[in-house]
């Protein structure tokens, strides 16, 4: 067996090459996992580690392997997994104190879809309670710390956030604490973490995998997507979580193709769109220049870059954080203490609500739902929620028009590195900037993926994001692979 420390730094795609060759075993490669995962723990990423289970679980694919029976590139592989998916039997508490001991007694669609094709569960992720944040920050099990640390500037020395909201998953693979992970994506809380941790995270087309089973936010807007150490190996992980499930009415009845062997196909002629409403006033000269270079190295691969104009994109993120609340607000009417998680007994059925949910639920959530029944009430419904969907149509037909002209389009990922934990805390608004260059994206459900691409001054990571037309992961992956060749980001954090 190869030295702890080299499995651990392999990716998906060169393990499952290694099972085969029996270099080592799953087991042995998940019992490396196991061990390091029980020794990040003043980095809070997991809030429930199963390593019994994964136990189990590789001892199976190391049996079926031994028979010839594999089930695929991800038999034999452990992930780490949100803790916003319902896993059968294993605590799923989307971060939030309202869902404290419930274990569902069904697995999500895309869970079951990794396990059917062999993956091992280590464990569930820290995240951002019911995925509302950028910093998990919010999380009742307290804040998730980034691997990463500045090595100068005024951060030094300080601990930083993950991002979020799936900041436990980022920061599990950036870490070498799980193989690759799984989050979900509302308005960036997949590629906003991957940038700040230095690693690949794809958020795909609204309906390509079955929200059934994930703990609901925003249900027009929510979407599963690998977080990986490479863009080959979200590739891979999309070809298993991806496909129709009639038990999701939004899920897409479209085909799953070979989205790893799309990547050796050709970016040159390819037109790469520039927006030019995303140069935002006072962005750090950092993300400026890293931008820049994404174009030359698009460039120097053979694509086109051309100007183009998104003209509504100002007006994505107010717009989504009215639609985003609306839908949130309705959602969590169903934590009631009385069916399952958290109880707080009070004097008669209304009292027991009341307290259930003013404990149960955190200062961010509560905020959020305050302003989502606000904007849906009889009196505010026309001027904000309407007014709020009237203008993601116009978002999605500015993406429409630019397809016309180009085939991806690229942005920075964040208009920051990672900051510190507490900062941005008392500034709602600043938070909510995190999300300025993601969020149009999921407001027209197109797939969007984040790159590591550079360090910052202070030598945190920095990832370029591409959005795509919708269902051209293909294409999108494709540009993705010529953004990895060419930045070659081989950093890893120091802790
Ligand atoms: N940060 C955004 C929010 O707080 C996005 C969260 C997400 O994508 N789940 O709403």
């Amino acid at each position: 067996m190869a030295k702890t420390e080299d499995i651990l730094e392999l990716s998906v795609d060169d393990v499952s090459r290694a099972l085969d060759k029996k270099l080592f075993s799953s087991s042995e490669l998940t019992q490396a996992y196991i061990d390091a995962m029980s020794e990040s723990g003043e980095l809070n990423i997991y809030v429930d580690q199963t390593p019994e289970l994964a136990l189990e679980m590789a001892g199976s694919s190391d049996s079926r392997r031994s028979k010839g029976e594999v089930l695929g590139h991800m038999d034999g592989i452990p992930i780490a997994v949100k803790d916003l998916f319902c896993t059968k039997g294993v605590s799923s508490t989307a971060g939030s104190h309202i869902l404290d001991g419930f274990k569902p007694t069904y697995e999500s669609t895309v869970t079951k879809k990794l396990w059917e094709s062999g993956a091992i569960l280590l464990g569930k992720t820290n995240m951002d309670e019911f995925a509302m944040g950028s910093a998990n920050v919010t999380s009742y099990y307290g804040p998730c710390i980034n691997p990463w640390k500045a090595e100068s500037g005024d951060n030094l020395g300080k601990d930083l956030v993950p991002g979020g909201s799936s900041g436990g998953s980022a920061a599990a693979v950036a870490a070498r604490v799980a193989l690759a992970a799984i989050g979900t994506d509302t308005g960036g809380s997949i590629r906003q973490p991957s940038s700040f941790c230095g690693i690949v995270g794809l958020k795909p087309t609204y309906g390509r995998c079955s929200r059934w089973g994930i703990i609901s936010f925003a249900s027009s807007l929510d979407q599963a997507g690998p977080l990986t150490r490479s863009v080959k190996d979200a590739a891979l992980m999309l070809e298993v979580m991806a496909g129709y499930d009639p038990k999701d009415s939004t899920s897409a009845d479209f085909e799953v193709t070979s989205y790893s062997e799309a990547l050796s196909g050709k970016v040159e002629g390819l037109k790469i769109g520039i927006p030019a409403e995303y140069t935002l006033d006072g962005m750090p000269d950092e993300i400026n220049s890293l931008w820049e270079r994404g174009k030359r190295w698009l460039e120097d691969s053979g694509a086109n870059i051309i100007d183009i104009s998104l003209p509504h994109t100002k007006y994505a993120l107010p717009a989504y954080y009215i639609i985003a609340p609306a839908e949130a607000s309705s959602n969590l009417a169903r934590y009631d203490g009385v069916r399952y998680g958290l109880r707080v007994e009070g004097e008669d059925l209304i009292d027991t609500y009341e307290k259930t949910r003013a404990q149960g639920f955190g200062a961010e959530v509560k905020r959020r739902i305050m302003i989502g029944t606000y904007v849906l009430s009889a009196g505010y419904y026309d001027a904000y929620y309407i007014q709020a969907q009237k203008v993601r149509s116009k978002i999605i037909n500015d993406f429409d028009n630019a397809w016309s002209e180009c085939d991806v389009i690229l942005t920075p990922t964040a208009p920051s590195a990672a900051f510190s934990i507490g900062e941005k805390m008392d500034d709602p608004i600043s938070m909510y900037m995190n999300d300025v260059f993601t969020v149009p994206a999921s407001m027209a459900g197109l797939p969007a993926i984040s790159v590591p691409a550079g360090l910052s001054n202070d030598g945190l990571p920095l990832g370029l994001h591409l959005i795509g037309p919708k269902f051209a992961e293909e294409k999108l992956l494709l540009v993705a692979k010529a953004l990895e060749l060419a930045a070659d980001f081989s950093f890893r954090p120091k802790t």
